[in-house]
């Protein structure tokens, strides 16, 4: 299903644009504000991502796949006041006597605001937004329910929308992932969090449930990601949605849950799919990858790749963010197409493009980054040469046939976590990591920068679906709207010290352009 622009055609568009652009007044100042020196942290904490596996019983709908893969922090407190007793039997307080909160462990609320403050550091944009727009408070009523990651650098966009006037009740969209001190320290800074890391799905349920079953405190938006939380309202408690005046969504799931009730016409609310919007993309998809792919690569394995000899099978986001990142550091890089249109990108990058056949004898790593099924046969495996490193960087662990590999005249040896060598009768080692699963999520780290943008995204997403006049947004799933797509990014270059250049009247005019965006119709790709 297409996915719908704000409701009228093309007049009504510029009109729109108009109004924004007077709308976000705050917004506009954004890039004449005076340049903020940003310190970025030596030490910077990062964190982890990596799947795992549930196998706990069921409840009437299982927790989504997003629920139980994880990010996961590199940071780890550990206090021998920790124990078994389960956060739900202990009576807690924070220092102004609030017990709104359930966490693991309200003493370590101190470590976790330094976590939240490391944050802050690369999330300059969030803070900017934060000082921008505080004199307006764009969320002055909202009364937000969320779902997300309880990370530092979640923290700082739930701190930030509390900065910005609302109030905020928040719970996990993961049963790992939650850093205890983080959620500590929001909970002594007033916040009501119900979350742990290792809740049983018992406990994640009743976390979401705390947050939306209130006495005198109804929700009124939703910032939600798996779609966890959304469906918990819609099975429950429908008539929340009666308040409701918007649902932000973050991840792939979710937004596709969204889709579905829109088609079966069961959205009773406007929805925002961020997960689509220009900006994140680039970054989870191209940038992050860029960066993510040596890193897991490189924890795994080792591998010196200057002369090493690498294939690509797929020269999309990812691809062109892997392949990057590898001809930079003096590897010889072969590209698999099955489309003419990114093969002939790839030539024009200086990539040979091939069929995986041709090259399968003599490459040392392979990579697939397709989102396609059994891109490497066993056939190709089998044609391997020793020490052959094999991956995979697409969403999910179909690419590499893995499951061939289960046969007895193989042998599997874990030599790391996440590295197995699968060793063929004459001795042929091939490094299989992460068993084929996403690299970057399973042995790499989500930069902070990167989830900045996704947690700006969000906020400005909130905003506008707070504060739009009614019959602006219909039931439906929108994506965010692009000049709010280019305020993200906007908020995000005073980090580099970078200077946009404006359009002048008489340009603007010749441009057919709002000296103030959005820049690109919304079929440009960029
Ligand atoms: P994309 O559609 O832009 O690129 C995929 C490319 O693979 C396309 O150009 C397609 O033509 C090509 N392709 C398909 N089948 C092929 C085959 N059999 N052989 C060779 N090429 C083939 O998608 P993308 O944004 O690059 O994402 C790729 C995958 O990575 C998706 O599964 C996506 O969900 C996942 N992803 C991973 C991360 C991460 O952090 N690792 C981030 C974003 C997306």
């Amino acid at each position: 299903m297409s996915v719908p622009e704000p409701a009228g055609g093309e007049e009504a568009k510029q009109a729109k644009e108009a109004e924004d652009a007077e709308k976000y007044s705050f917004m506009a100042t954004v890039t004449k504000a005076p340049k903020k020196q940003i310190q970025f942290a030596d030490d910077m904490q990062e964190f982890t991502k990596f799947p795992t596996k549930t196998g706990r019983r069921s409840l009437s709908r299982s927790i989504s796949q997003s629920s139980t893969d994880s990010y996961s922090s590199a940071a780890s407190y550990t206090d021998s006041s920790d124990d078994e007793v389960s956060p739900r039997e202990k009576q807690q307080t924070n220092s102004k006597g609030s017990s709104n909160f359930c966490v693991k462990n309200i003493k370590q609320a101190e470590f976790g605001r330094r976590e939240i403050e490391i944050a802050e550091q690369d999330m300059s944009a969030l803070i900017s937004l934060r000082k921008r727009a505080q004199g307006e408070k764009p969320l002055a009523g909202a009364k937000i329910v969320g779902c997300t990651h309880i990370t530092a650098q979640t923290a700082v966009l739930i701190e930030t929308l509390c900065a910005l006037g609302a109030q905020c009740r928040w719970s996990a969209c993961n049963i790992y992932s939650t850093q205890n001190e983080v959620a500590a320290a929001l909970a002594e800074a007033g916040v009501a969090v119900f979350a742990w890391k290792g809740e049983s799905e018992d406990d994640f349920w009743w976390c979401i449930d705390r947050c939306v079953n209130v006495e005198g405190w109804q929700a009124n938006m939703i910032l939600d990601d798996g779609g966890d939380l959304t469906h918990w309202v819609y099975k429950k408690y429908p008539n929340i949605f009666k308040k409701i005046r918007g649902i932000v969504e973050e991840s792939v799931t979710g937004v596709h849950r969204l889709y579905q009730l829109s088609k079966a016409g069961k959205l009773c609310v406007p929805a925002m799919n961020v997960n689509d919007s220009v900006t994140k993309q680039k970054f989870d998809n191209l940038y992050c990858c860029r960066e993510s792919i040596l890193d897991g690569l490189k924890r795994t394995t080792d591998v010196m790749f200057g002369g090493k000899q690498v294939v690509v099978c797929g020269y999309g986001e990812v691809g062109k963010g892997c392949c990057a990142a590898l001809k930079a550091l003096g590897a010889i890089v072969y590209v698999t197409e099955i489309d003419p249109i990114c093969a002939l990108q790839a030539c024009m990058d200086g990539f040979r493009v091939v069929k995986l056949s041709e090259v399968i004898r003599q490459v040392d790593v392979v990579i697939t980054c397709t989102g396609n099924k059994n891109v490497v046969t066993r056939e190709h495996l089998d044609r391997m040469k020793n020490s052959c490193i094999v991956c995979n960087m697409g969403h999910s662990n179909t690419e590499i046939d893995v499951t061939s590999l289960r046969t007895p005249e193989l042998t599997w040896e874990r030599v790391r976590s996440q590295v197995d060598h699968v060793i063929w009768p004459d001795g042929k080692r091939v490094v299989l990591l992460a068993e084929g699963r996403l690299l970057n999520l399973s042995c790499s780290t989500v930069p902070t920068f990167v989830l900045s943008i996704t947690a700006t995204t969000q906020a400005l997403a909130l905003i506008e679906l707070y504060n739009a006049p009614e019959g602006r947004y219909k039931q439906d799933v929108y994506l965010l709207p692009k000049k709010m797509d280019e305020y993200v990014a906007s908020l995000h270059l005073p980090s580099f010290d970078a200077h946009l250049t404006e359009l002048t009247d008489d340009q603007a005019k010749y441009l057919g352009l709002n000296k103030n965006g959005p820049f690109k119709p919304n079929y440009y790709r960029y």
